[in-house]
């Protein structure tokens, strides 16, 4: 069973369901020619496509072209359907950083199709994952700051601040459509400055002061 690290003792959580939020930075939309939309863009990943930092990233054979996305993860220690958001806080156990790694040039092709990303933001190793640190480690989750390093340069900068969707509003939407579980996580987005990772890569996440992780590209 696929299961997260949590601080300060290292427990292990076992992972329900990965969902992915799309387009939730307005500078990243634009980026990638696309549009705001009304509600949040939702995509899941299969639990077999996570990572932690004992392990590397595998670039897979049939794309070219393979994107960091840098993003605020939310660990979920409480579930439910219909969630108000006044609630949704009291649902958060704690947060980690992670990238969502993303086939590029297969997306666009099946975009360009009208077919689903699957394949695109699914496959083995595309799911990578700090530690989560509980909630009460860290400040207002609209307060928090998160940096991608590719080899030592600064790539992405995230504030959540700049969500078009904050966490609470993604806890109520996505309860709206999925009964939601302890164990559950939510990838929010990723800031502007994505771009192509490279054999030999090593990916530097941090979030705040509190919480780093690093991969190597193999
Ligand atoms: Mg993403």
């Amino acid at each position: 069973m696929a299961s997260v690290r949590l601080l300060p003792d290292n427990r292990s959580v076992p992972v329900n369901t990965i969902f992915c939020i799309g387009r939730n930075y307005a500078k990243h939309a634009a980026e990638l020619g696309n549009a705001v939309e009304e509600t949040p863009v939702v995509f899941l990943k299969p639990v077999s496509a996570l990572i932690g930092e004992d392990r590397a990233i595998e670039l897979p054979s049939f794309s070219n072209t393979i994107h960091h996305e840098a993003e605020l993860v939310v660990l979920l220690g409480r579930g439910g359907k219909d969630i108000p958001r006044e609630d949704a806080p009291g649902c958060v156990r704690g947060y980690g950083i992670g990238l969502d790694l993303t086939a590029r040039d297969t997306q666009d092709a099946l975009k360009a199709k009208g077919l689903p990303w699957t394949i695109a933001k699914g496959f083995d190793t595309s799911a990578c994952l700090s530690a989560f640190v509980p909630k009460e480690a860290l400040p207002d989750p609209r307060t928090l700051r998160f940096t991608l390093d590719v080899n030592g340069e600064r790539r992405q900068t995230g504030d959540t601040a700049m969500m078009l969707f904050p966490v609470d509003v993604l806890i109520a939407y996505l309860s709206t459509v999925f009964t939601l579980s302890e164990g559950d996580l939510i990838f929010t987005g990723t800031p502007e400055g994505v771009a192509p990772i490279a054999r030999g890569d090593v990916l530097s996440l941090h979030l705040m002061d509190t919480v780093s992780a690093q991969f190597l590209v193999r």
